[in-house]
């Protein structure tokens, strides 16, 4: 999967919870800017271009997601007005979420540097990525409108 996917996948995620548990909290653009961006940023942290650059990462491990949730939750502990405990919750599960579809194509070594070992293998084709990214793409573009219509009297988190 590549980065796009990684960064939408999160969006999609929270909005559907939205309209299917008719939840009555809401994201403002820059949380969502943050979340979008925690899904996105093992492959941020260190692009890779192949499955051999993958396996050798650091920000696809366990460690890092351990690294990541404790400097967030830490950050969200002095009550910033965008980066609430919510969005640090959702932006480490949108990291999480990263992780666990990068083990469904290809793999990550999750516990570097202690081990070699990989976790995960090839259970998404590489050929269906880009049909799911493109797929996913219009699913977060009619997502977000229609979140955004029904919520815009809704308070914000
Ligand atoms: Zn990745």
């Amino acid at each position: 999967m590549n980065t796009v996917t990684h960064a939408l996948l999160p969006v999609v995620a929270i909005c559907l919870y939205q309209r299917f548990r008719k939840s009555d909290f809401s994201l403002n653009k820059f949380q969502y800017a943050l979340i979008t961006f925690a899904g996105a940023a093992p492959d941020l942290f260190t692009p890779h271009f192949s499955i051999a650059s993958r396996y050798s990462s650091w920000s696809h491990t366990l460690p890092a997601l351990i690294t990541f949730t404790v400097i967030l939750l830490t950050t969200a502990s002095f009550k910033f007005k965008t980066l609430t405990t919510k969005v640090a919750v959702f932006m480490v599960v949108a990291y999480s979420l990263h992780l666990a579809c990068d083990a469904l194509s290809g793999g990550i070594p999750w516990l570097l540097p202690y081990s070699d070992a990989i976790l995960g293998d090839y259970y998404i084709s590489p050929s269906l990525w880009i049909p799911f990214d493109v797929i996913l793409v219009f699913t977060t573009y009619i997502l977000a409108r229609t979140v955004k219509d029904s919520s815009s009297a809704t308070t914000s988190v």
